[in-house]
């Protein structure tokens, strides 16, 4: 039986994949079992922050699989608390829970919201504002919390008090404010369509928050570590938030979710009010800690050129009508069928993905400028073909 077969036959059907089975790759590079290599502009959705197999971030996941893989949160163990320090010295946040996954890190973004305004003001006060075209996760509360309606059926009842403003329309998030405890919202919208939000939007986001004790979470879990051009993408706005939430990158390849939190919310949970069994693991905190003492100055530097690179090949180019995004988190928006661009792409060994109706590229933050030209040049070609 081939990978496929035994797949279709034997795996939830919960995916749609595309006909490639991906063997192994290495950097930017990936190999399928038929031997064919792809430039791969998509990092398995902004996760391999360095691409496949990295050697340092290999090398950083080796040492610690060989010194214990896995305790329990029963007992103290080093990369846990080492990243934890990272993080907050990086960001000024205080303190952080580690769990395994955005949406799990959003979870306890929203439990923690909840509690801030239940300990302060009580009952009745638990509404949590999220923008429409949102994306914050596929359990049943985050799913909630998305603001898309396509998410809300199927699986009724679903988790009370969630309510949808306008991005960049700040009278839509005043109007829902009676009763609210936080705002939460993606600085740029991934699976929305790669939009950033407004910088004035933010700004008023932050001041309705602040005269209201309304919580700002930042939902960071795609555009966070470095793939905005700045460590997290809040940080493009001159904000802080109260609380933020991140996984994909984090770890470079496995799973991690961090939530943080600031000098307001870093007390709010206490023991025994939230868990993981998982989070915090020793090997996958090893692997963040890899990956985020290389997301420096000139890394961040690095990811704006590239990204400025791409836009101006890709702007005013034959069948491109708009271009969205920051840094390396970019929409494209064709006059091609996007499922057509992504397929002609990948028949000459370039992935790219989607959102909505865009074509969206997530590339490897340290992809080499010679593979990201011969990609892009592909991307063009197939963008053209109309
Ligand atoms: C991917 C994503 C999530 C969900 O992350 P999972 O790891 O799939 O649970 C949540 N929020 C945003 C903004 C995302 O892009």
């Amino acid at each position: 039986m081939s990978i496929t077969t035994t797949d279709k036959q034997y795996v939830a059907n919960t995916y749609g994949r595309f006909p490639v089975e991906i063997v192994s790759g290495k950097g930017e590079i990936l190999t399928d079992s038929n031997g064919k290599n792809y430039i791969d502009l998509g990092s398995g959705i902004a996760v391999n922050t360095f691409g496949a197999c990295d050697t340092e971030w290999v090398q950083a996941v080796n040492t610690q699989i060989n010194k214990i893989q896995h305790t329990s949160n029963l007992y103290y163990t080093e990369p846990c608390a080492s990243l934890a320090k990272m993080l907050c010295e990086k960001t000024g946040m205080k303190k952080v829970f580690f769990s395994n996954s955005g949406a799990e890190a959003n979870e306890c973004a929203i439990k923690c919201a909840r509690k801030y305004s239940f300990d302060k003001y009580g009952e009745n006060r638990n509404k949590i504002i999220t923008l429409v075209n949102s994306f914050h996760g596929r359990t049943v509360t985050t799913l909630s919390a998305t603001g898309q309606d396509s998410f809300h059926t199927d699986f009724m009842p679903f988790t009370e008090g969630f309510e949808y403003a306008y991005a960049n329309d700040i009278e839509s998030v005043k109007e829902k404010v009676n009763g609210a405890c936080a705002v939460m919202f993606e600085c740029v919208q991934g699976e929305g369509g790669v939009n950033a939000l407004d910088k004035d939007f933010v700004l008023a986001l932050k001041k309705l928050a602040d005269e209201n004790d309304l919580l700002l979470i930042c939902d960071e879990v795609q555009t966070g570590n470095a793939r905005t051009g700045k460590l997290y993408a809040y940080m493009h706005y001159g904000i802080t938030p109260d609380i933020v939430s991140t996984a994909k990158g984090l770890a470079g390849g496995l799973p991690l979710g961090a939530t943080m939190f600031n000098e307001k919310t870093e007390n709010v949970l206490t023991a025994g009010k939230h868990g993981s069994t998982f989070g915090g693991n020793p090997v996958c905190c090893a692997a963040a800690i890899s990956v985020l003492s290389r997301l420096d100055e000139k890394l961040l530097n690095e990811v704006t050129e590239k990204a400025e690179y791409i836009k101006s090949e890709l702007s005013g180019a034959k069948g491109v009508k708009s271009i969205s995004g920051m840094g390396l988190m970019i929409g494209i928006e064709t006059e091609r069928d996007n499922k057509e661009i992504i397929a002609e792409c990948m028949e000459n060994g370039v992935l790219v993905l989607s959102a909505k109706t865009k074509v969206r590229l997530l590339p490897p933050l340290n992809i080499s400028k010679e593979n990201l030209q011969k990609a892009i040049k592909i991307l063009k070609e197939a963008i053209s073909n109309v």
